[in-house]
């Protein structure tokens, strides 16, 4: 679970008569820049987190049977969906009180629905496809890349164990004060209920975190913090969606890792590393598309294992 890397030994990295800038008649800078700027998937990806918005606005504000309630617990056309995360608090907190026996059926039935949704679309897919904070922070981070590239700004990383000692601890908590505190501090949940119902003075947290990614810390929330981004990965850690790598489409120039928000599940790409002809992503990654609409050889694609590429 946390290190995706393979023990094989590494295939040999691929001459130059084997590499697709030579295979297609180009130096690799004319084979690198050949390709149109894409945002094809991060446009649709957009689209569908801004519509899901819409929708719990909509419901909310017409009284429509859509989309009802907010990303912690909602109503999907009346049928019940419920935060992961969220449920595991309960779930701890019942358990002190006795109240285990007495969870309704649409308690499970939320649950169990999103469990087996993301464990075959891939739990991290939520950050980036339902998630408002990721798009949040996806506009946010262009700030941060600006200072990057005039002033050099220095990046601040952590271990990427230390959201498993979030996500005990968040538990924990719950279990000794009987509160579902982690909510009050949850991105996800503050923007969600934001949207729909208003704004309030939360939302100063809200942007006291992302001024600390900013100036100190790229996605430090999500990277190394947000317990329900961990149960999601949990969750879809054998999912069949994942991106899939091709090696002998692979020109070696890791453009697909510079903007993947979660590099190392493309520890493959690098020359010399990848241990087999294809590859899959492992369960950080978000299945953004990023790394597809980037990539000049088309050596990654959505797919279904087992299956073929999707795209
Ligand atoms: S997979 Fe990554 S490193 Fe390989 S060609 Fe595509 S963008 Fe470059
Ligand atoms: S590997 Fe690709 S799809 Fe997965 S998080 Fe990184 S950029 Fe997004």
């Amino acid at each position: 679970m946390f290190n995706p890397q393979s023990t094989k030994e590494p295939l040999p990295p691929k001459p130059v008569e084997a590499m697709p800038h030579t295979l297609a008649g180009m130096t690799f800078n004319e084979w690198r820049q050949k390709k149109q700027k894409s945002h094809k998937w991060r446009n649709i990806r957009w689209s569908v987190v801004i519509g899901l918005s819409v929708l719990f606005i909509l419901s909310f504000a017409l009284d429509l049977s859509i989309l009802e309630g907010s990303l912690s617990g909602s109503r999907l056309l009346g049928f019940y969906l419920i935060d992961p995360y969220n449920s595991l608090q309960m779930l701890a907190i019942s358990s002190t009180t006795g109240y285990i026996v007495h969870l309704t059926m649409n308690f499970w039935i939320g649950l169990g629905t999103i469990v087996l949704f993301y464990a075959i679309m891939g739990g991290r897919t939520y950050c980036s496809w339902v998630c408002p904070y990721h798009l949040l922070a996806e506009w946010t981070d262009k700030m941060r890349d600006l200072l990057v590239r005039k002033y050099k700004w220095k990046d601040h990383t952590f271990h990427r164990s230390i959201r498993y000692v979030f996500w005990i601890g968040f538990i924990l908590v719950a279990f000794f004060t009987k509160n579902l505190v982690f909510e009050d501090v949850n991105m996800v949940g503050i923007l969600s209920r934001t949207m729909i119902y208003g704004p309030g003075l939360i939302l100063l947290w809200v942007l006291g975190v992302i001024l600390f990614e900013v100036l100190y810390s790229k996605r430090f929330w999500c990277r190394y913090v947000c317990p329900l981004g961990t149960t999601m990965g949990m969750i879809g850690s054998v999912a069949p969606l994942s991106i899939k790598f091709e090696h002998d489409k692979c020109g070696y120039c890791r453009d697909c890792q510079t903007v993947c928000l979660v590099p190392h599940v493309l520890w493959f790409v690098q020359r010399g590393k990848a241990t087999q002809a294809v590859h899959y992503t492992g369960q950080d990654c978000t299945r953004c598309g990023l790394c597809v609409d980037s990539c000049p050889g088309g050596a990654l694609s959505y797919s279904f294992k087992g299956i073929d590429k999707l795209t």
